[in-house]
């Protein structure tokens, strides 16, 4: 049986990372991911397997003054940007790459990123972000259903579990337990 996917324009949707393929990795340009407590322990924990994949002014910066930014959204701190990308770019995210070597693409990416391009609307359902859906802003050639013909939920399996797994984690989180109800 198939997975009942909680991404509600999923059966219309159409998305094709065509990173590498006339895309040289748009999304993390300027890209300040803002990143929670456990995120930066991960990413602070394994950072020496990073740094030799970094881009030699990125390390530079992430040695001295670390990789987080002072800026803020949502009150967690973003990742810096040097010289105009997310200090994790270079040709593609060393975050990605390096959880791809150890045995999982999204084990230290930050979870706005690993979720790309899907997002939780008002309701709190998530979608798949589409130029002409809920009012999306964001001018990348890979949100414009007209690019390409390849289907949302075939390109986006990964992403749509990873979102399968948050929502279970959430409400884990807010089931009361015996001892709490
Ligand atoms: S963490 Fe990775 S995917 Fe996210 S903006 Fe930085 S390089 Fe891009």
């Amino acid at each position: 049986m198939g997975v009942s996917l909680p991404v509600v324009n999923v059966a219309e949707a159409k998305f094709e990372c065509i990173f590498g393929r006339g895309c040289d990795g748009i999304c993390c340009h300027n890209g300040r991911p803002p990143v929670d407590t456990h995120e930066v322990e991960r990413i602070e924990a394994h950072l020496p397997k990073f740094l030799p994949h970094l881009r030699p002014e990125a390390r530079e910066v992430v040695e001295e003054h670390g990789f987080l930014s002072r800026r803020f959204k949502l009150g967690l701190p973003m990742l810096r940007v040097v010289d105009k990308y997310c200090v994790f770019f270079n040709q593609g995210c060393v975050l990605h790459k390096v959880g791809a070597m150890d045995g999982d693409k999204f084990l230290y990416k930050p979870g706005s990123c690993a979720i790309f391009p899907l997002m939780r609307n008002g309701e709190g359902n998530w979608y798949v972000r589409q130029h002409g859906y809920e009012n999306e802003e964001w001018d990348l050639f890979c949100l414009n259903p007209n690019h390409s013909a390849m289907p949302a939920a075939e390109s986006l399996k990964d992403e749509i579990a990873l979102a399968i797994k948050y929502d279970e984690a959430a409400e884990e989180e807010e089931t009361p337990t015996r001892e709490s109800a």
